[in-house]
């Protein structure tokens, strides 16, 4: 029984590492991955992970002991001197301490005793490996599976960063200077129909059959190492690194010389920041022990050095399973599809939701539920369901067939688009009113959200709890609730029943644009309430706009476009919108659109914000700057006047306001430009 189990278990780990050694051919000879770097991670470390459960199982083509592809047939095979081997992976600090344990405890070291790193950004591009006798460049090898390398000597000759002869002091008689070629990512733009990532890009163009097609990309190099050496008279890491560039290299400018693991992270966590910045992908720091005899010492294991780790950076992709996919509605009826995954953590933070986009993204994706998926979550963006790994799909998974009602009961439908001729991506509740429970629900969270009547205390979670125990139905209900019963909630009292009583009667001022806004007409954002307020005017001329049916007047508002006014058009052809509109207007005080005045004190003047603001909400402030003729942009450039920073600003922007010679100035300036005493 055993024995039959060993089999199958040998089986499913052979079958594992026939299918990477597929994924590596794509992936070094043809620099054309077939799958994601998160899939091709995932499926090697199920095969350590095999081998390190079944001690039996081993094979010389498993990633424990193999690094890259063997050479490809185009090109001359060359044995390296010294092999050129892989780097280990640290992920966190506590893979750092193992590592630095293991090394102290290696070398018969105290625990006290310190251990100097040099530290240089990993660069993601490809290695290579460049003879120099009596400093002239002789051969140069791509690193191939290791042991034997392509001969890629007139490809490389073609790289301005590589010294055809070496300068200064010091030169050995005979070295294999080891370093990487990548590409910067300005150059990768222009190749990017071609390759998926910068480091194929780089690998592609490098291992070209033709050196005149390789001579035609702007191919980098930045060395970082030594393979063979006769007469070296080096006895570190750093000082080699400065000999590299005396000699005419170039090298990181970002390489460091650091003791300890927690100044290790420190560095990390401050590169990592500025990591987008630089014009070159980094996907981690390689730490190699600075001192030559150690590393000697420590020596190498199957494919890497024991005396260097690659602290990879967080990744903004991972892998989780499909629980379930919900529908969500929204205020304009899209129905979003919402994946529900296996909680994980991508860049520190949990995620458990990713989006789905719409019905044709699941169609052309196949996506199921049950299915193993890449996820991405990059910058504020709400994470997504990238692609699925097939091969890891379930035989009896079955087809997603996205639901053609709402739950509201109403069919849905797919708009007709006259402009790209197509029908829309987007399944729609076709329900303009209030009939739909789930978009009326969405429109009362507008309806009280930030950007709206900002109202504080009454947020999502608060709306629909409201809504389930039947106080709220239309936006007017906020003003007629019951203090009494939602005083004796749980979680509630009668001090936050009065408090949330204050914020809404506050709250009753509004003016025309923000109130036009509020109501949720589909395709009538902020900007375009705004230019509606400041064309009407008076509140009465948007009620109005119903009665007289000519809303082709706005069609001479610059901004305005038939799209709108469709919308518009529909918003008030509803008789329930209508009775909403008219309780509205007996609740609040709808202000008129004052002149807003275009000789402010901000007049001719850009202003952007970044960070957390103190006391007052980002679209107050937007607001304030507007209503004294300042104008708000919303990127980093030349035509920035002023860029003015909260709490915990984007570090990105400030350094291209930096940059850019922009002044970058604080809350508190800003109000003292516009007269209004700090609080
Ligand atoms: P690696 O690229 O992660 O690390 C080793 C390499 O780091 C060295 O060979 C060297 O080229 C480079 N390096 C950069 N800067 C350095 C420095 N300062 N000092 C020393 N070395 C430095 O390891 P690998 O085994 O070559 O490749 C693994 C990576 O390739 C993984 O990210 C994997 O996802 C990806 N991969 C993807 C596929 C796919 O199909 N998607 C297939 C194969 C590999």
């Amino acid at each position: 029984m055993i024995k039959k189990d060993n089999f199958k278990i040998k089986k499913t780990y052979l079958e594992k590492i026939k299918l990477l050694k597929k994924y590596n051919e794509s992936y070094y000879n043809k620099s054309d991955p077939i799958v994601e770097d998160v899939i091709y991670d995932d499926l090697k470390n199920e095969i350590l992970g095999l081998e390190k459960k079944y001690l039996f199982l081993s094979s010389e083509e498993s990633p424990s002991k193999s690094v890259g592809f063997k050479p490809s047939k185009n090109f001359k095979k060359v044995k390296h001197k010294i092999p050129m081997l892989s780097l280990n992976n640290a992920f966190n600090k506590e893979d750092l301490l193992n590592f630095e344990k293991k090394i102290l405890n290696f070398l018969s070291l105290n625990n006290n005793d310190s251990i100097e790193y040099s530290a240089e950004p990993k660069i993601d591009g490809i290695s290579a490996s460049l003879f120099y006798k009596n400093g002239k460049f002789i051969q140069g090898l791509s690193r191939g599976d290791g042991v034997e390398g392509e001969d890629i000597t007139e490809n490389l000759r073609t790289i301005n960063d590589i010294p055809k002869t070496l300068k200064g002091k010091n030169i050995p008689t005979e070295i294999d200077i080891r370093g990487e070629v990548f590409i910067k990512n300005t150059d990768f733009k222009k190749l990017s129909e071609k390759f998926a990532n910068p480091r194929n890009a780089a690998s592609g163009s490098l291992r070209q059959k033709d050196p005149l097609k390789t001579k035609q990309i702007p191919l980098n190099f930045i060395a970082y190492t030594f393979g063979f050496s006769k007469n070296l008279n080096i006895s570190n890491q750093f000082e080699f690194l400065k000999n590299l560039k005396n000699w005419g290299f170039k090298v990181n400018k970002f390489n460091r010389l650091i003791i300890g693991v927690d100044n290790l992270i420190q560095n990390h966590l401050k590169l990592e920041e500025i990591r987008k910045e630089i014009n070159f992908d980094i996907d981690g720091i390689v730490y190699k022990i600075n001192d030559f005899n150690l590393q000697k010492r420590l020596g190498f294991v199957a494919n890497a050095p024991r005396w260097a780790i690659a602290h990879k950076f967080s990744s903004n992709k991972s892998i989780s399973e499909i629980l379930k996919i919900e529908i969500q509605i929204g205020r304009t009826g899209a129905l979003t599809p919402v994946a529900k995954i296996k909680p994980i953590n991508i860049g520190g933070v949990l995620v458990s939701n990713a989006t789905l986009h719409n019905e044709d993204e699941i169609e052309r994706k196949d996506i199921r539920i049950g299915d193993i998926v890449i996820v991405e979550r990059a910058g504020d963006v709400i994470p997504r369901v990238v692609s699925v790994d097939f091969k890891k799909r379930d035989k009896n998974s079955k087809k997603f067939f996205f639901p053609k009602k709402c739950p509201c009961g109403f069919e849905t439908i797919k708009e007709f688009n006259h402009i790209t001729k197509k029908f829309d991506a987007v399944r729609r509740c076709p329900d303009r009113g209030f009939d739909c429970d789930r978009m009326a629900q969405e429109k009362l969270k507008h309806f009280v959200s930030k950007e709206a009547l900002n109202i504080e205390g009454l947020g999502k979670k608060i709306v629909e709890n409201f809504w389930n125990l039947k106080l709220i139905r239309y936006p007017h209900d906020i003003f007629k609730l019951d203090y009494n019963k939602i005083s004796k909630l749980e979680g509630w009292g009668k001090l936050s029943a009065a408090n949330l009583k204050y914020s809404i009667e506050k709250k009753k001022n509004i003016s025309l644009s923000k109130f036009i806004y509020s109501i949720g007409i589909r395709h009538v954002g902020q900007e375009n309430a705004k230019l509606l307020s400041k064309t009407l005017k008076k509140a009465d001329n948007f009620f109005d706009l119903g009665n007289k049916n000519n809303f082709d007047e706005l069609l001479n508002i610059d901004g305005i476009g038939q799209t709108q006014i469709n919308s518009i058009k529909e918003f008030f052809s509803v008789q329930k919108n209508l009775f909403v509109l008219k309780k509205l207007k007996d609740n609040l005080n709808i202000i008129s659109e004052k002149e807003i005045s275009r000789n402010g004190v901000l007049k001719e003047k850009t202003f952007m914000f970044t960070g957390k603001l103190v006391g007052i909400s980002r679209a107050e402030a937007k607001s304030l700057v507007e209503k004294n003729s300042g104008k708000i942009v919303s990127n980093v450039s030349k035509k920035l006047d002023f860029l003015i920073i909260g709490d915990k600003p984007t570090t990105r922007k400030v350094n291209e306001a930096k940059n850019l010679n922009i002044k970058i100035i604080s809350q508190s300036e800003l109000l003292r430009m516009l007269k209004i005493k700090d609080s």
